[in-house]
């Protein structure tokens, strides 16, 4: 089956047919050029999803040429394929889009129709991409619709690859996380860090702990005499007299009400 192919050498549009050469590998071989014109893709090159749709757009049906009598069939708009003699016996094709036809009467020669329209042509790729140049109708293929069933080769080939490419992202999915570097080393959890907070900022050297511990029962012990001292020297007085003053905790020192609050004291004192 006769394809159309998009050579990676000038990215011209050459009639072709392809074979396969090994499991893995598409040889695409030009018809009306020696061998050593062919072109092997090997499925392990594709190595994403978007590489075998454009690997797929390289491959077309062929474009086929517009007789004088198809003229009004090549329109503003038109996708075409377009020769250009890249020296008098090298013509090659790439696309163009119809920009502007200017029409002139047919006419007969010997029986046969002859179109001498012309064609304005905005070139899509090649040495005159992005270029207006003015076309015979002899110069242009009409560029057939893709088929939705495809040559069996080709979709073999695109199957392979596309297996490879599931079987290298299911073997990454597959594949554990390992991080660059040492999470646990670099970021300590919560309770690590809690640990290293108790145990090593905060924690003060044995010794030291030791002499604050005394410190702090020492002073509440003392506090303790000193709030019973207090408490003991201001109601001894009253333990004797008015038990309504005794109740108030209240009695006058010097012509002045004061109040003393006592702290700190044990409810079996
Ligand atoms: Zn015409």
């Amino acid at each position: 089956m006769a394809l159309e192919f998009r050579s990676q050498m000038d990215d011209a549009w050459y009639d072709a047919r392809i074979v396969m050469d090994g499991y893995d590998c598409l040889r695409v071989k030009f018809i009306g050029f020696p061998d050593d014109h062919d072109e092997v893709f090997d499925a392990n090159n594709l190595t994403s999803f978007k590489d075998i749709a454009e690997f797929r757009r390289r491959f077309r049906p062929v474009s086929v040429q517009v007789q004088d009598n198809e003229c009004s069939q090549v329109a503003k708009g038109t996708l075409v394929c377009v020769a250009h003699a890249v020296c008098p016996d090298d013509r090659r094709f790439y696309d163009a889009v119809v920009y502007k036809v200017l029409h002139e009467e047919h006419r007969f020669v010997k029986g046969e129709e002859e179109c001498p329209c012309s064609f304005i042509l905005f070139w899509r790729h090649g040495p005159k991409a992005g270029c207006l140049t003015v076309q015979d109708l002899e110069n242009i293929c009409r560029v057939q619709p893709r088929r939705s069933k495809m040559n069996p080769l080709l979709t073999s080939f695109l199957e392979t690859a596309r297996e490879k490419i599931e079987i290298t992202l299911s073997k990454i999915c597959a594949t554990p996380h390992e991080p660059a570097y040492d999470e646990k080393a670099c970021r300590p959890s919560v309770s690590q860090r809690l640990k290293q907070d108790t145990s090593t900022s905060r924690r003060p050297s044995s010794l030291i702990s030791s002499l604050k511990r005394f410190v702090q029962i020492a002073l509440k012990t003392f506090s303790k005499c000193i709030s019973f001292l207090i408490f003991y020297s201001f109601l001894k007085p009253e333990m004797n007299g008015n038990p309504s003053q005794r109740a108030g905790h209240v009695r006058e020192i010097e012509g002045t009400p004061h109040m003393i609050i006592v702290d700190n004291l044990e409810r079996g004192l």
